[in-house]
């Protein structure tokens, strides 16, 4: 268990009395802990426990940490039934699947990204690509699917009936200002705007993967669909480095789901990693990040009567230690973690209590 230490008990304090309702209610609270580093540790977001299994497994062949975050977030992108990631995943606003990933690996200091990439079922692997066989960092778009087909891989239509039939009933019933009809029994809202309601009505949905071998080196990964409904060519934080996804190897790996806007705007994985390299565990870190973003999000669009986002932004992240630890602006959130030998979910530390 982390323990809140006296100086962010004081710097906690201080908040309630200077920014009252934007005050976290809770801070530092987490079940995450530190591991002694006889295995590995792998971290991930709670729809990636099967990845963090098999990154596991393969770190424990002594598999590099790169590969082996890859090949576990590659079950989640080849799910159909995650329509958050990959194949499978909610479409952009002209029900047009596109996705995004980048890669870090710690020892080389490596890094690769792609972003609004259609046909490919594993983004992950093509950014890997990026990295390894080319001088570049980010490819996107049409670029990036003629780079996927130069090193061969098979080009799917990534909807799936699903993902369709969901983004059809999201076309036909978000606006009263269209020619899109509804079926009777789903009657059009008042409002025109998603952003008219208490909480976003954003479906997010992503994957972030971090893994610490025995021997101290670390690697991550970031794959998504995105934000659904989005604009063509809407990119969010996830392939974008420094914000959705950080490693150094002398530190530690970081990494985010929730809302990319915010998150790009306060380099968010790159913050969480700049407070561990500053002595904050991965929690606190986690913690300071998400906080960071209260503080900007100034749009009253983004913001509840009493001041608070209307969405959420999760971080990860495992330090070169060993300790480890995920937090949310929101309570209730959960994330996946391989480390002791044991694969599971845990509670993420939070700054709010969502209202019940
Ligand atoms: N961060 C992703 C994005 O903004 C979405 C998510 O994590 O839910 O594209």
């Amino acid at each position: 268990m982390t323990q809140l230490s006296r100086r962010d008990f004081l710097q906690s304090a201080a908040t309630v009395a200077a920014v009252g309702s934007l005050a976290p209610d809770l801070y530092g609270q987490s079940d995450a802990g530190r591991e002694n580093l006889s295995g590995p540790i792998v971290i991930s977001s709670a729809n990636g426990l099967p990845a963090t299994e098999k990154a596991a497994s393969m770190i424990l062949e002594g598999k590099d940490t790169l590969d082996a975050v890859i090949a576990g977030v590659n079950i989640v992108e080849e799910d159909p039934n995650d329509m958050s990631v990959g194949y499978g995943g909610l479409p952009n606003e002209d029900g047009v699947v596109e996705l995004d990933s980048c890669v870090m690996h710690g020892p080389s200091c490596g890094a690769g990204a792609v972003a609004a990439l259609q046909n490919i079922k594993t983004p992950s692997r093509i950014a890997q690509l990026v990295m390894q066989r080319t001088d570049h960092v980010m490819i996107v778009g049409e670029g990036a699917l003629r780079f996927a087909r130069a090193h061969g891989f098979e080009e799917v239509n990534l909807l799936t009936d699903k993902a369709r039939r969901v983004w059809l009933k999201w076309k036909e019933t978000h606006s009263n200002r269209d020619d899109w009809i509804a079926p009777p029994d789903k009657p059009k809202p008042n409002a025109h705007s998603r952003a008219d309601k208490e909480t976003l009505d954003f479906t997010y949905g992503t994957i972030n993967c971090c893994a610490l071998s025995p021997n101290g080196d670390l690697s991550g990964v970031t794959t998504t669909s995105g934000l659904s409904y989005k604009i063509p060519g809407r990119v969010g934080d996830s392939p974008i480095i420094g914000a959705g996804l950080y490693v150094d190897n002398t530190v530690g790996a970081a990494g985010s789901t929730g809302r990319g806007e915010a998150v790009i705007k306060i380099c968010g994985a790159h913050t969480v990693m700049e407070a561990m390299r500053h002595g904050k565990s991965p929690v606190d870190a986690c913690l300071h990040a998400l906080k960071r973003i209260v503080d900007t999000t100034t749009e009253t669009r983004l913001l509840k009567e009493n001041g608070r986002p209307r969405f959420d932004v999760k971080f990860y992240a495992v330090s070169k230690d060993g300790s480890f630890g995920a937090a949310s602006i929101w309570s209730g959130a959960k994330f996946s973690v391989y480390a002791g030998g044991k694969n599971r979910h845990e509670k993420c530390a939070y700054l709010f209590e969502r209202p019940s």
